[in-house]
């Protein structure tokens, strides 16, 4: 072959894998396959948010009833101590607004921040006094375990008590209950 015929043949299967590379995937999809999620994470409708405490909301995006955890936003509008946990799985986060810090550490978490928490430490989650509002996208698995000054728990929370405060709060916004079942996998 000439080295003009080889570049020739060389352009053309790049061509070919342009091309392919940009076509969907004809293989047929498999039964019983779920559906994507794919949405705006920081939603136009407020009702998306779910209430948690006062001045504290979870927004669901993915609500994980396989192996049990979930993937949310948690907004922030105060200051002070939020919460004193542990968590017997991995959790990692990724800061989108404000700020945020564990007493238990030196470091403070900001936007474009990532942050891996380790099965079994106990944190205590403080949002400092000038933080008018902090948004971080937190992936948990298992559970939140709440636990007191001595670190005694105090309470929990997984994926069924995350739906459950979902439907309640869907039901009395006006999106009606089922509105959750989006986020459920
Ligand atoms: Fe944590």
């Amino acid at each position: 072959m000439s080295i003009r015929r080889r570049v020739a043949s060389r352009q053309s299967h790049a061509r070919t894998a342009v091309s392919a590379a940009s076509a969907p995937v004809a293989a047929a999809t498999p039964a019983g396959i779920v559906t994507e999620i794919a949405e705006a994470a920081i939603p136009q409708d407020e009702r998306v948010w779910v209430p948690q405490a006062p001045d504290v909301w979870f927004r669901p995006l993915l609500l994980n009833t396989v192996s049990g955890g979930w993937c949310n936003l948690l907004r922030v509008r105060r200051a002070g101590v939020l919460s004193r946990h542990r968590h017997p799985m991995i959790v990692t986060g990724y800061v989108i607004r404000g700020r945020w810090r564990y007493l238990e550490h030196d470091w403070v978490a900001e936007p474009g921040s990532f942050v891996y928490e380790p099965p079994g430490e106990i944190h205590t989650l403080v949002v400092p006094d000038d933080c008018v509002e902090m948004i971080t996208y937190f992936n948990i698995s298992g559970a939140m375990i709440y636990v007191d000054e001595r670190g005694a728990t105090v309470g929990y929370e997984d994926v069924w008590t995350k739906i459950a405060m979902c439907r309640e709060h869907y039901d009395s916004v006006g999106l009606g209950a089922t509105y959750v079942d989006r986020y459920i996998r």
